[in-house]
């Protein structure tokens, strides 16, 4: 059965519970450019925190970096992205709207929404035009053409340009990988589909550098593994998830192989890309060689060879994921014995932004002081929310909608024996655990 379309339902409760809200919205709104909100923050982090555990820390072999935004002009010329990052784009002189000319059929004409572009009669599509991607700007006082900065399209090439200043520093021995977390900035032509597509975003990419003389072709086959491994363990449902084999055409002309992980965002849009893995071989390192004219290469002391290494790139944005977890988080359903239905965001818990919802049943019988005391004491280890106000049913509602996989009610019982009942988001099950035990009851259950 096809997956439903839930990104209207989702914008607006990400909306509402402050996940996510237009940027700048009192002004009308930046196009596509998003601001994470309370629980949007946590959620985004604790998914960019499985990256790094699952990329750098669990591992021997990968080095973290964090490079900076803004980078010397000649960097972008090096990678070819001065010359070649270029979308194709037309313009309709009827409706002044500019799409992207290779995603027609993915636009809506603005006068005629059912059609797409050029197929309503008024439509009057310009030829293609190359449109580059990059937003420029100025470094120091003096606006001319001589200060102007990029702002990085992708974070990649400040692992490049950082290659044997990491490798020397941590003394680490091909094969090895460098990762970093860090924001690039795109002028999408035709940005939309909420945090989908947008202008300013997050990357979380990693490159491995191996030896061209060894099975490098093994390496890719290993990344492209691990990296849906790691999409699986977020949760996202198996039967949504595939890999795409870029085809000749839309193969980079250095790079070469290249798989795509798409993820079924339901509806009509989907299977789109969230994460690329890419064969580059030596196409950035030996371009920066050339343009830096510094040597970059490799010194193999064990076998006394230098060489440039080749590169395994995986590349996969934390925004587009998040929503790819949010898409497969959201689900309605009825409740036996009652009218209304819930919502629930099925978050894996240590996913989820909120760990726990405390209620105390009702506002006597120190139940209140309890459960405050109960969320001071938790507080410290997991995110919790204390909520008095409201019926039972409600207060639990309010959590399912935003993924808190338990909830701990503070009753009669526990001002006579110090249990309180755990209720859990996805069976609904309701168990007595002592309040003291909580702690480590609930930590292991963060999988
Ligand atoms: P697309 O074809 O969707 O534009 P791409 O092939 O240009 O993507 P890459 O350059 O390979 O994307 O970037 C790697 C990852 O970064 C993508 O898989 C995606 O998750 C994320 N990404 C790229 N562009 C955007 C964007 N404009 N908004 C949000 N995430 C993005």
């Amino acid at each position: 059965m096809p997956h439903p379309d839930v990104m209207e339902k989702l914008v607006s409760l990400c909306k509402r519970r402050g996940f996510i809200f237009q940027s700048s919205e009192i002004y009308g709104g930046t196009g596509s450019v998003w601001d994470y909100g309370p629980l949007g923050v946590e959620l985004k982090k604790n998914l960019k925190d499985r990256w790094w555990h699952a990329m750098v820390r669990a591992r021997s072999d990968i080095e973290g970096l964090d490079a900076a935004i803004l980078m010397h002009p000649r960097v972008w010329e090096a990678s070819g992205h001065v010359a070649g990052f270029t979308d194709p784009m037309v313009d309709c002189k009827t409706c002044k709207a500019r799409f992207r000319a290779d995603k027609l059929e993915d636009a809506a004409c603005p006068r005629k929404p059912s059609k797409h572009p050029g197929e309503h009669g008024d439509c009057a599509l310009t030829e293609p035009r190359n449109f580059n991607l990059m937003f420029k700007t100025f470094m120091g006082p003096v606006e001319e053409s001589a200060s102007v900065v990029y702002l990085r399209p992708e974070t990649a090439q400040g692992i490049y340009v950082n290659f044997l200043n990491v490798q020397q520093a941590s003394r680490q021995k091909i094969p090895f990988g460098i990762a970093q977390i860090g924001k690039a900035f795109r002028n999408e032509i035709t940005p939309g589909n909420f945090i989908f597509r947008t202008r300013e975003f997050e990357q979380m990419e990693m490159q491995f550098f191996v030896d061209p003389a060894s099975d490098h072709m093994q390496w890719f086959e290993y990344w492209k593994a691990q990296r849906m491994q790691w999409h699986r363990s977020l949760g996202l449902q198996e039967d949504r998830l595939l890999f795409h084999a870029h085809t000749p055409e839309e193969l980079a002309h250095y790079a070469r192989a290249a798989f795509d992980i798409q993820f079924d965002f339901g509806g009509t849009l989907g299977f789109q890309e969230i994460e690329g893995v890419h064969h580059r071989g030596d196409f950035d390192l030996s371009r920066h060689q050339e343009y830096s004219t510094k040597r970059l290469e490799y010194a193999d002391q064990v076998n006394n060879r230098r060489y440039l290494p080749f590169v395994v790139e995986t590349s996969v944005g934390a925004d587009r994921t998040t929503l790819a977890v949010l898409v497969n988080a959201y689900r309605e359903e009825a409740v036996a014995g009652e009218e209304e239905g819930r919502v629930v965001l099925g978050l894996l818990p240590s996913l989820a932004p909120i760990k726990a919802g405390i209620f105390p049943l009702t506002k006597k019988e120190g139940m209140p002081e309890f459960a405050e005391k109960l969320a001071s004491d938790l507080r410290p280890h997991f995110p919790v929310f204390l909520d008095e106000s409201g019926a039972i049913g409600r207060r639990y509602r309010r959590q399912d909608e935003i993924g808190t996989p338990w909830c701990i009610t503070i009753d009669g019982q526990t001002m006579v024996d110090g249990t309180v009942t755990v209720r859990d988001r996805d069976t609904l099950a309701q168990e007595r655990i002592a309040a003291t035990a909580l702690r480590d009851v609930l930590a292991t259950r963060l999988p």
